[in-house]
Protein backbone atom coordinates (compact mmCIF):
# COMPACT_ATOMS: atom_id res chain seq x y z
CA UNK A 1 0.00 0.00 0.00
CA UNK A 2 1.80 3.17 -1.63
CA UNK A 3 0.17 6.28 -0.02
CA UNK A 4 0.61 9.99 -1.54
CA UNK A 5 -0.25 13.33 0.77
CA UNK A 6 -1.39 16.24 -1.65
CA UNK A 7 -2.04 19.49 0.11
CA UNK A 8 -1.68 23.44 -0.29
CA UNK A 9 0.87 24.62 2.27
CA UNK A 10 -0.21 24.85 6.18
CA UNK A 11 -3.05 22.36 5.24
CA UNK A 12 -1.67 19.50 7.86
CA UNK A 13 0.06 17.43 5.75
CA UNK A 14 3.15 16.57 8.14
CA UNK A 15 0.78 16.18 10.92
CA UNK A 16 -1.36 13.67 9.45
CA UNK A 17 1.65 12.30 7.89
CA UNK A 18 3.19 11.81 11.42
CA UNK A 19 -0.28 10.34 12.66
CA UNK A 20 -0.24 7.71 9.92
CA UNK A 21 3.26 6.85 10.79
CA UNK A 22 1.87 6.32 14.37
CA UNK A 23 -1.05 3.98 13.40
CA UNK A 24 0.12 1.74 10.15
CA UNK A 25 3.83 0.09 9.20
CA UNK A 26 4.92 2.69 6.49
CA UNK A 27 8.04 3.90 5.14
CA UNK A 28 7.90 7.62 5.24
CA UNK A 29 9.95 8.77 2.54
CA UNK A 30 11.39 12.92 2.69
CA UNK A 31 13.18 13.70 -0.45
CA UNK A 32 14.80 15.99 1.74
CA UNK A 33 16.52 13.34 4.16
CA UNK A 34 17.29 11.18 1.20
CA UNK A 35 19.39 13.82 -0.50
CA UNK A 36 20.83 14.68 2.68
CA UNK A 37 21.99 11.04 3.02
CA UNK A 38 23.17 11.01 -0.83
CA UNK A 39 24.97 13.90 -0.36
CA UNK A 40 27.32 12.28 2.26
CA UNK A 41 28.42 9.22 0.38
CA UNK A 42 32.00 8.69 -0.60
CA UNK A 43 30.90 8.64 -4.72
CA UNK A 44 31.33 11.46 -7.60
CA UNK A 45 27.52 11.38 -7.06
CA UNK A 46 27.75 12.39 -3.77
CA UNK A 47 30.17 14.58 -4.22
CA UNK A 48 28.12 16.71 -7.11
CA UNK A 49 25.33 16.43 -5.05
CA UNK A 50 26.78 18.12 -2.21
CA UNK A 51 28.02 20.59 -4.51
CA UNK A 52 24.83 21.67 -5.84
CA UNK A 53 23.27 21.87 -2.17
CA UNK A 54 26.31 23.68 -0.84
CA UNK A 55 25.65 26.47 -2.92
CA UNK A 56 22.14 26.78 -2.55
CA UNK A 57 20.99 25.97 -6.11
CA UNK A 58 17.74 24.51 -6.16
CA UNK A 59 18.24 20.53 -7.28
CA UNK A 60 17.01 19.36 -10.22
CA UNK A 61 14.00 17.11 -10.76
CA UNK A 62 15.89 14.68 -12.54
CA UNK A 63 18.61 14.58 -9.37
CA UNK A 64 15.78 13.97 -6.67
CA UNK A 65 14.25 11.11 -9.08
CA UNK A 66 17.81 9.57 -9.22
CA UNK A 67 18.34 9.68 -5.76
CA UNK A 68 14.77 8.34 -5.06
CA UNK A 69 15.24 5.54 -7.25
CA UNK A 70 18.70 4.30 -5.37
CA UNK A 71 16.41 4.22 -2.59
CA UNK A 72 13.78 2.16 -3.61
CA UNK A 73 16.19 -0.27 -5.21
CA UNK A 74 17.38 -1.28 -1.61
CA UNK A 75 14.51 -1.10 0.49
CA UNK A 76 11.80 -4.27 0.67
CA UNK A 77 9.38 -1.98 2.37
CA UNK A 78 6.82 -0.67 -0.06
CA UNK A 79 3.93 0.56 2.28
CA UNK A 80 5.65 3.98 1.26
CA UNK A 81 4.39 7.05 2.39
CA UNK A 82 5.10 9.98 0.63
CA UNK A 83 4.55 13.99 1.52
CA UNK A 84 6.10 16.49 -0.20
CA UNK A 85 6.55 14.48 -3.12
CA UNK A 86 5.90 14.50 -6.12
CA UNK A 87 5.68 18.61 -6.90
CA UNK A 88 4.78 18.35 -10.36
CA UNK A 89 3.71 15.95 -13.09
CA UNK A 90 7.51 15.13 -14.65
CA UNK A 91 8.26 13.97 -11.27
CA UNK A 92 4.98 11.67 -11.08
CA UNK A 93 5.32 10.22 -14.17
CA UNK A 94 8.76 9.48 -13.46
CA UNK A 95 7.77 7.86 -9.88
CA UNK A 96 4.91 5.76 -11.56
CA UNK A 97 8.06 4.44 -13.94
CA UNK A 98 9.86 3.62 -11.26
CA UNK A 99 7.30 2.17 -9.31
CA UNK A 100 6.05 -0.06 -12.08
CA UNK A 101 9.55 -1.51 -12.80
CA UNK A 102 9.16 -2.97 -8.76
CA UNK A 103 5.55 -3.68 -9.86
CA UNK A 104 4.41 -1.32 -7.52
CA UNK A 105 2.15 1.80 -7.95
CA UNK A 106 0.46 4.58 -5.76
CA UNK A 107 -2.83 3.37 -4.52
CA UNK A 108 -4.04 6.18 -2.53
CA UNK A 109 -3.59 9.71 -3.04
CA UNK A 110 -5.27 11.89 0.02
CA UNK A 111 -5.82 15.17 -0.84
CA UNK A 112 -6.51 17.79 2.18
CA UNK A 113 -8.49 20.27 0.97
CA UNK A 114 -8.72 23.51 2.82
CA UNK A 115 -9.63 26.86 1.55
CA UNK A 116 -6.71 29.18 0.37
CA UNK A 117 -8.93 31.96 3.52
CA UNK A 118 -8.39 29.70 6.07
CA UNK A 119 -4.74 28.54 5.18
CA UNK A 120 -3.90 31.86 5.20
CA UNK A 121 -5.19 32.78 8.41
CA UNK A 122 -3.65 30.25 9.91
CA UNK A 123 0.01 31.18 8.56
CA UNK A 124 -0.58 34.63 9.43
CA UNK A 125 -2.09 33.78 12.94
CA UNK A 126 0.53 31.28 14.28
CA UNK A 127 2.38 32.06 17.17
CA UNK A 128 5.04 29.97 19.13
CA UNK A 129 6.39 30.30 22.25
CA UNK A 130 10.16 30.28 21.98
CA UNK A 131 10.72 29.01 25.74
CA UNK A 132 8.40 25.77 25.64
CA UNK A 133 7.98 25.19 21.46
CA UNK A 134 3.74 25.80 22.18
CA UNK A 135 1.86 26.86 18.90
CA UNK A 136 -1.12 28.67 19.21
CA UNK A 137 -2.91 30.67 16.57
CA UNK A 138 -3.97 34.53 17.04
CA UNK A 139 -6.09 34.62 14.39
CA UNK A 140 -6.46 37.84 11.79
CA UNK A 141 -9.75 39.35 13.04
CA UNK A 142 -9.29 43.13 12.20
CA UNK A 143 -11.86 43.45 15.23
CA UNK A 144 -8.91 42.58 17.63
CA UNK A 145 -6.40 44.45 18.94
CA UNK A 146 -2.90 42.87 17.06
CA UNK A 147 -0.90 42.51 19.99
CA UNK A 148 0.87 38.91 20.39
CA UNK A 149 -0.21 38.10 23.88
CA UNK A 150 1.54 35.75 26.48
CA UNK A 151 1.96 31.67 26.68
CA UNK A 152 -0.58 30.42 28.63
CA UNK A 153 2.17 27.46 29.78
CA UNK A 154 4.95 29.56 30.92
CA UNK A 155 4.32 33.09 30.90
CA UNK A 156 6.85 34.07 27.86
CA UNK A 157 5.87 36.08 24.82
CA UNK A 158 5.11 34.37 21.59
CA UNK A 159 6.82 35.27 18.87
CA UNK A 160 5.51 34.65 14.87
CA UNK A 161 8.33 32.66 12.57
CA UNK A 162 9.72 34.55 9.76
CA UNK A 163 8.06 32.29 7.59
CA UNK A 164 4.81 32.75 8.77
CA UNK A 165 4.00 35.51 6.77
CA UNK A 166 1.29 36.48 3.84
CA UNK A 167 4.22 37.11 1.32
CA UNK A 168 6.18 33.59 1.84
CA UNK A 169 2.42 32.10 1.87
CA UNK A 170 1.37 33.90 -1.22
CA UNK A 171 4.53 32.70 -3.38
CA UNK A 172 3.68 29.03 -1.74
CA UNK A 173 0.56 28.57 -2.71
CA UNK A 174 1.14 30.17 -6.60
CA UNK A 175 3.83 27.37 -6.67
CA UNK A 176 0.90 24.73 -5.13
CA UNK A 177 -1.43 25.95 -7.75
CA UNK A 178 0.48 25.87 -10.81
CA UNK A 179 3.14 22.86 -9.88
CA UNK A 180 0.97 20.56 -8.26
CA UNK A 181 -2.33 21.12 -8.45
CA UNK A 182 -2.44 19.30 -12.10
CA UNK A 183 -1.53 16.62 -9.71
CA UNK A 184 -5.32 16.05 -8.62
CA UNK A 185 -6.02 15.33 -12.35
CA UNK A 186 -3.24 13.15 -12.81
CA UNK A 187 -3.97 10.93 -9.58
CA UNK A 188 -8.00 11.40 -10.36
CA UNK A 189 -7.85 9.59 -13.81
CA UNK A 190 -6.00 6.42 -12.25
CA UNK A 191 -8.69 5.85 -9.88
CA UNK A 192 -6.55 7.15 -6.58
CA UNK A 193 -7.22 10.37 -5.34
CA UNK A 194 -9.45 10.65 -2.48
CA UNK A 195 -10.80 14.09 -1.69
CA UNK A 196 -10.20 14.59 2.39
CA UNK A 197 -12.08 17.91 3.84
CA UNK A 198 -8.94 19.00 5.89
CA UNK A 199 -10.50 22.49 7.50
CA UNK A 200 -12.04 21.15 10.56
CA UNK A 201 -9.15 18.96 12.78
CA UNK A 202 -6.47 16.95 12.68
CA UNK A 203 -8.30 14.35 14.28
CA UNK A 204 -11.51 14.72 11.85
CA UNK A 205 -8.35 14.87 8.94
CA UNK A 206 -7.50 11.37 9.96
CA UNK A 207 -11.08 10.07 10.49
CA UNK A 208 -11.78 10.45 6.98
CA UNK A 209 -8.15 8.54 5.53
CA UNK A 210 -8.57 5.73 7.83
CA UNK A 211 -12.48 5.45 6.80
CA UNK A 212 -11.47 5.12 3.44
CA UNK A 213 -7.88 2.58 4.46
CA UNK A 214 -10.59 0.45 6.55
CA UNK A 215 -13.18 0.08 3.82
CA UNK A 216 -10.86 -1.17 1.03
CA UNK A 217 -9.36 -3.81 3.76
CA UNK A 218 -12.73 -5.23 4.32
CA UNK A 219 -12.74 -5.64 0.74
CA UNK A 220 -9.71 -7.03 0.27
CA UNK A 221 -10.47 -9.66 3.08
CA UNK A 222 -13.58 -10.71 1.20
CA UNK A 223 -11.67 -11.67 -1.93
ZN1 LIG B 1 5.61 28.74 26.73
Amino acid sequence: MNIILLAPPAAGKGTQAEILMNTYNLNHISTGDLLRKASQEESAFGRELKQIMESGNLVSDDIVLEVLNRYLDQTTNFNLLLDGFPRNIYQAKTLDKILEKKSQKIDYVFLLNVEKEILLNRIVGRRLCKSCGAIYNVGIDPLKPKVDSICDKCGNPLIARKDDNEKTFQIRYQEYETQTKPLIQYYQNQGVLYEIDSSISKEETFKQIELILKKDSQTDYKN
